[in-house]
């Protein structure tokens, strides 16, 4: 199919009426009739023009926020899980649809985007779950007498900021957890995918979600609202997913107000393969580690640390299974890897990959940016990278596998926490005595042992140092969302 086919098809995945704001329940447009484009990343082409929240609009979309909150937390927890049970089964029946949305504006592939809606779905239905289960603690003070008592309630109206690389599952890890809790919101998607959440959000009405606990604003003006609505002592909790560089603004922003904060930021994720590893699993987990959303995810392994033993046996096997990817547009059958998000995106893996190799990195597969329309970039193994090259240093988010090798474990545990990031990693290794010493000496927030892929909703994800705080699934995920009181009770 064309650029043009898509945009036609487009009509049928997201009408014209939810290519707007959604605030206090009402779809309208931008002040001013403002819009921006929405870009096709397989071609470059506008897909669309999406209402351009200014402010004001934010403003009063935290209004709509602030109005609802009360009647929201009062809502029976029973009810607010089956509003998200019933948006679980919607989007069940219309992944398809959503999946090819989001390819479209993403430029993911079909398949990958099937399984993003699978996998965000879960936090619904997992959310669901926790609604009924919020519960405080009734207990004896330790020195008798008093009891004391805990009661736990919704933190109240959130701002939630979400990246583009998972236009649904960033936001459903957010809303499920916020709607359970009796929270409402205002959801500011990625600019460059605003589609999917509008999508997302016209669920949760048709779902029974009340006028006024999901407001969506599609902007380019993220840095103006965000300033805005931080400083506004009505909003209580920002719940970002980006950069850590806009991380900082928004922890900084929040310094005045003291907002809650969940902040699930950047990775540079490790990927060691020990000396007694399956080399074939572990070329079968780097795959999906490494190559997953091509490359544009935050768990995404981004420095492969390989035992000197078996180095060259998985640079082979990973370049020969990377090579044989095909590279195109996400619709297109067959094809296993997408466009990158932007043409930025195509820079700035390609500065990676050239300053690597004028350190003295070897490409073995990949490396050329392709001639032709999109932002496309090959699937790239390179060995022999230096260890202070800034491939190892900076965030990749691309499909680029940068191998490095080491001797001991001490050192690959050491150059694996040389980042000032602690999001994911991953270990692969037959021994179980290595396997604990190693994940206990990791500073990362998740550890896959022998497993490529290990984001679960049951599971909290999240990170420490640069890559943030707050977790995000599990029965820890919904706790962002709950304030503490304590109340102090007579003994008998
Ligand atoms: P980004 O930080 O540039 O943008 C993320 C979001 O923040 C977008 O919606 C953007 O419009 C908004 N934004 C930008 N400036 C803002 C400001 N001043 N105030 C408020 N909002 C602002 O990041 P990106 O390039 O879209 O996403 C890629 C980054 O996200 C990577 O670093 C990746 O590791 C990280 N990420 C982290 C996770 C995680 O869970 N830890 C998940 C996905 C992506």
């Amino acid at each position: 199919m064309t650029g043009p086919d898509h945009t036609s098809a487009l009509g049928a995945l997201l009408p014209d009426e939810h290519r707007r704001l959604l605030v206090g329940g009402r779809w309208r447009d931008a002040e001013g009739g403002a819009t921006f484009d929405v870009h096709d990343p397989a071609d470059g082409s506008v897909l669309t023009q999406v209402a351009d929240a200014s402010v004001g609009d934010a403003v009063e979309a935290l209004d709509a926020a602030v109005a609802a909150q009360a009647s929201w937390a009062a809502t029976a927890p029973r009810e607010r899980g089956e509003v998200l049970r019933r948006a679980f089964e919607m989007i069940g029946r219309r992944a398809d649809d959503l999946a090819r949305l989001m390819s479209l504006e993403m430029g993911k592939t079909l398949q990958e985007a099937r399984g993003e809606v699978a996998y965000g779905n879960e936090f619904f239905r997992w959310y669901a779950e926790e609604a009924v289960r919020i519960h405080g603690r009734w207990m004896q003070a330790p020195a008798g007498g008093s009891r004391l008592l805990t009661i736990k309630k919704p933190v109240g109206p959130c701002f939630f900021v979400t990246p583009w690389n998972f236009p649904l599952a960033m936001g459903t890890r957010k809303i499920g957890p916020a709607v359970a809790a009796g929270c409402t919101m205002v959801v500011k998607p990625a600019a460059q995918t605003p589609l999917t959440m509008l999508a997302l959000a016209a669920i949760l009405a048709e779902a029974g979600l009340p006028d006024g606990v999901l407001n969506v604003l599609p902007s380019t003006r993220a840095k103006d609202i965000s300033k805005q609505l931080q400083a506004d002592d009505r909003l209580r909790k920002v719940s970002f997913t980006g950069s850590t560089a806009v991380g900082r603004t928004l922890v900084r922003q929040s310094a005045d107000q003291l907002q809650r904060l969940s902040m699930e930021l950047g990775g540079n994720a490790p990927f060691l393969v020990f000396e007694d590893a399956d080399v074939d699993a572990a070329v079968d987990g780097a795959m999906l580690a490494k190559m997953r959303n091509m490359g544009e995810a935050c768990t995404a392994a981004n420095r492969f640390l390989v035992h000197e033993d078996v180095a060259a046996s998985f640079a082979e096997k990973l370049a020969a299974r990377m090579g044989a990817l095909r590279l195109g547009r996400g619709q297109d059958d067959g094809v296993d890897v997408g466009p990158l998000i932007d043409e930025a995106a195509v820079d700035s893996v390609s500065r990676l990959v050239a300053d690597a190799v004028e350190d003295g990195a070897r490409v073995v597969v990949g490396g050329e940016r392709p001639e032709g329309q999109g932002w496309f970039y090959p699937p790239t193994v390179l060995v022999d990278v230096p260890a202070g090259s800034a491939i190892n240093a900076e965030e990749v988010f691309g499909p680029v596998a940068p191998i490095t090798t080491f001797r001991t474990e001490e050192e690959a545990v050491a150059r694996a926490n040389d980042t000032e990031y602690g999001l994911a990693s991953y270990v692969y290794t037959r021994d179980l005595a290595r396997t604990i010493r190693v994940a206990e000496a990791l500073e990362f927030g998740m550890v896959g042992i022998n497993a490529g892929l290990i984001s679960n909703p049951a599971a909290p994800f999240g990170g420490m140092k640069a890559s943030g705080f707050g977790r995000e699934g599990g029965f820890e995920g919904i706790e962002e969302y709950l304030e503490t009181t304590y109340v102090a009770l007579p003994g008998s």
